[in-house]
């Protein structure tokens, strides 16, 4: 029922979103129940992962710069443990919904099954408006936070990680305020830390090398030469730069960019690493020398090539304009990049789509691996975390590739296979149905 008091809200509507089909959480259960009929799925299997098995909403009073306090509004929802403890980040934002959130948390029980790691899909979001809070007032938000839910968390229970507007800095105060609650330190329960607390070397430029390794295995599996295949890489952030510059290190030629300042095509190839080094200081690319021609940015996408990486935003190969797009290779650096009626259309076409949830895997298998040197409290060399990383990210592809051929569907389909075929058999062995 609403209060009738003027500053009172509906607690109940808090952070829902609506119904429509484009509902994220209406998305998942549809996936799910897409995965169901063709792995045959006992039917409480099949119902249980259409659900979060638990989510906790918290309400955060704040104490601001101006000496008032505000109330802020949160969610950890843990949608599935039984591979292993539950791992997804943190988000702020001023949209954040429920429904988002869980959508969130059972794609991260996707992707931990899909590379083999031990661990089941979290997610958590405050509804916040970082960029109008000072350091003092996120801190103190990052900290109530983890006074609500934190008894919820641990290396064996849940693992938060940063996610959109959280960083490095936010999961240091959380390690902290954990350490408080508890008495002891215990740096495995949050991952993306500081290296000098308990980060992992190779975290910055994981998933950008995980991008790098799949399409390395797709180009095999298409007898595709890398050496002066062309590159088109849209957004120019951690993911979008590091793909760009690995892949130039295998020989790719990069030939049309774009970031939110701008896109531009440049046949003779530009300089991956010169371009990287140019947004680490000046955050975009526009003004960057040897970028090329610039061309209106809906056009990047369209521009010829062999590699196409979309790395920016959600939906940006559509119904309307996914007829003019044709790579060989769809490298999904982003997540959800791709609508699921141009999907189709990508695969009538012959396109190779690397799914976003294996060609994006690289960020959380990295954070796994922080967790597992936490928990022995012994640090990996940078090639250990490199090799161990190629080994997940080229079984996940080969298990992906192998799924599209014997069920003849397409990628992202396969990929759903074998995630939630990995899930449903934790869930029956542990007698869950
Ligand atoms: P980032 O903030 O470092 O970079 C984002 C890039 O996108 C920037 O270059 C920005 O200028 C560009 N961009 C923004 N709006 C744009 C627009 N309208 N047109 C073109 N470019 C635009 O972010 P990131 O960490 O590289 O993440 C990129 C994507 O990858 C997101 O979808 C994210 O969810 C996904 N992802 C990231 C990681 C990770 O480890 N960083 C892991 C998995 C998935």
């Amino acid at each position: 029922m609403k209060s009738s008091h003027p500053e009172s809200v509906d607690f109940h509507a808090i952070g829902t979103s609506s119904d429509s089909e484009l509902n994220p959480f209406r998305i998942v259960q549809r996936q799910v129940d897409e995965a169901a009929q063709v792995l045959k799925l006992d039917p409480g299997i099949h119902e249980l992962l259409r659900w979060p098995l638990r989510e906790i909403h918290v309400t955060l009073p704040v104490r601001m710069d101006d000496g008032s306090t505000r109330i802020f509004h949160g969610f950890r929802v843990q949608y599935n443990d039984a591979r292993g403890p539950c791992k997804g980040g943190i988000r702020f934002h001023p949209e954040e919904t429920i429904d988002d959130v869980r959508a969130l948390a059972a794609w991260m029980v996707w992707k931990c099954a899909l590379v083999d790691i031990p661990l089941g899909g979290g997610k958590g979001g405050i509804i916040c408006d970082p960029r109008t809070m000072s350091r003092g007032e996120l801190e103190r938000l990052a900290r109530a936070y983890i006074r609500q839910v934190g008894h919820h968390l641990g290396l064996v229970k849940d693992v938060p990680a940063p996610d959109v507007n959280t960083n490095a800095q936010i999961m240091a105060w959380m390690v902290d305020e954990f350490a408080f609650m508890h008495g002891y330190n215990e740096f495995g329960m949050i991952t993306g830390k500081p290296i000098a607390l308990g980060g992992s070397l190779g975290r910055e430029d994981a998933t950008g090398r995980g991008v790098m390794l799949t399409v390395r295995e797709a180009a095999k599996k298409l007898s595709l030469d890398l050496k002066g295949a062309r590159m088109v890489v849209q957004g120019y952030g951690n993911v979008g730069s590091w793909a760009a510059v690995l892949l130039q290190d295998l020989g790719c030629k990069l030939v049309g960019v774009a970031d939110v300042s701008g896109a531009w095509s440049n046949p003779e190839g530009m300089d991956a690493y010169a371009l990287q080094e140019y947004v680490k200081e000046k955050k975009v690319l526009e003004g960057c020398p040897g970028l090329g021609t610039p061309i209106p940015p809906e056009q990047v996408l369209e521009l010829p090539c062999e590699i196409l990486i979309p790395a920016a935003l959600h939906n940006q190969i559509r119904k309307d304009n996914v007829a003019r797009i044709k790579p060989r290779i769809l490298a999904e650096g982003a997540n959800g990049p791709t609508t699921p009626e141009a999907d189709q259309v990508l695969h009538e076409n012959g396109v190779y789509v690397i799914p976003d949830f294996l060609c994006n895997a690289g960020g959380v298998t990295v954070s796994y691996f922080e967790m597992v040197q936490n928990a022995y409290n012994y640090y990996w060399d940078l090639k250990t975390v490199h090799d161990r990383l190629e080994q997940k990210m080229v079984a996940a592809f080969n298990a992906v590739h192998d799924m599209a051929q014997k069920y003849k569907v397409h990628n992202r389909l396969a990929a759903y296979l074998v995630a939630i075929s990995r899930v449903a058999e934790a869930m029956r062995l542990r007698g869950w149905a």
